[in-house]
């Protein structure tokens, strides 16, 4: 289920790449936990660029977007709530041996991430879901399960065994 997209992240900046995509929400293996419902597909849209120019050089960036619904559980129903993602994040990518100065590291304005010649962007994409999901979220109103809440996963389906349909044919044939 799951898909890797890999990219040459400084080659990526170099030649102005724009990834974008649908993901499917099944496929968000470490933000499963997280989820009521694993249907549905998130869109991303990864761009690389240079950064602006500070001192002598401008760094290159990924300008990441992600967007859709999730469902995450509800902490005291474990139903789902609703969840709208959109996602913005500004990721500066910053060379092995490269220091960062104490501004840029208090510069809320974005993230940093190391250059890698392979750079996962579905794990990317999921840390930064991950980093965007509320930590304890509940419902507004809502009443603790058999208590008389609504639920949507009451309903069992009854799986019928072909096996005991042979059985009971058996039985009538003799
Ligand atoms: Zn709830």
């Amino acid at each position: 289920m799951s898909q890797r997209v890999v990219i040459d992240s400084l080659v990526f900046v170099r030649e102005g790449g724009l990834l974008q995509g649908e993901l499917p929400v099944a496929g968000l293996a470490r933000a499963l936990d997280m989820l009521a419902d694993t249907a549905g597909e998130l869109s991303y849209r990864v761009q690389g660029r240079m950064g602006p120019k500070t001192g002598q050089s401008s760094r290159p960036q990924l300008f990441l977007e992600v967007d859709g619904s999730l469902s995450v559980c509800c902490q005291r129903c474990l139903e789902g709530i609703d969840y709208p993602v959109r996602i913005r994040s500004l990721l500066e990518l910053v060379k092995d041996g490269e220091e960062l100065t104490q501004e840029e590291i208090e510069d809320d304005s974005k993230d940093f991430l190391s250059a890698q010649k392979e750079l996962d962007v579905v794990e990317l994409i999921e840390d930064e879901i991950i980093l965007d999901l509320p930590v304890a979220p509940r419902h507004e109103n809502c009443v603790l399960p058999d208590t008389g809440g609504l639920s949507k996963k009451a309903e069992k389906v009854e799986k019928v065994s072909p096996f005991s349909v042979l059985k009971d044919l058996k039985g009538k044939v003799r």
